[in-house]
């Protein structure tokens, strides 16, 4: 059997993944595409990984609909520094420059679907953010 590589290149560029953690990725990745859980929302993200991994020249089709679990998930973070370059780098409710933050507008936890999407992010400052959550503002002051 003839072993073909699969191209990283694209992906590799964009978020900076060791090829060993990327070969990890897609056994986790296909793993949750056969599981039996068909409403599992990592399947989503899963399709997308490898989809990324193996065709080349494959970068944002379905990045607009993939549902990310992780806050941490790069996807998250190009997510909030979109919606930062797009507000101009300011607190859309004071103007402040400080302590800058992407808000949900439709919450993370009730909208999956909408965790990337950069029509519904705003940035705030941190004070103005705490306003927004007030059960977690320590956090957000913090
Ligand atoms: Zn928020
Ligand atoms: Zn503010």
């Amino acid at each position: 059997m003839i072993y073909k590589k699969p191209k990283f290149l694209i992906w590799n560029k964009k978020f900076d993944i060791p090829k060993e953690k990327q070969t990890e990725m897609i056994i986790d990745a296909i793993a949750v595409i056969i599981s039996k859980d068909i409403l599992c929302p990592l399947r989503k993200r899963a399709a997308n990984l490898l989809l990324k991994a193996l065709l080349p020249g494959y970068t944002e089709i379905i990045e607009d609909c993939a549902v990310v679990v992780n806050r941490n998930d790069p996807l998250v973070i190009k997510w909030a520094k979109e919606v930062k370059k797009r507000d101009g780098y300011k607190c859309v409710k004071c103007g402040s420059t400080k302590k800058l933050h992407a808000h949900h507008i439709s919450q993370w936890s009730d909208d999956p679907v909408n965790r990337i999407n950069i029509d519904n992010g705003v940035t705030l400052c941190s004070e103005c953010h705490a306003k927004e959550h007030e059960d977690i503002a320590h956090l957000i002051l913090s």
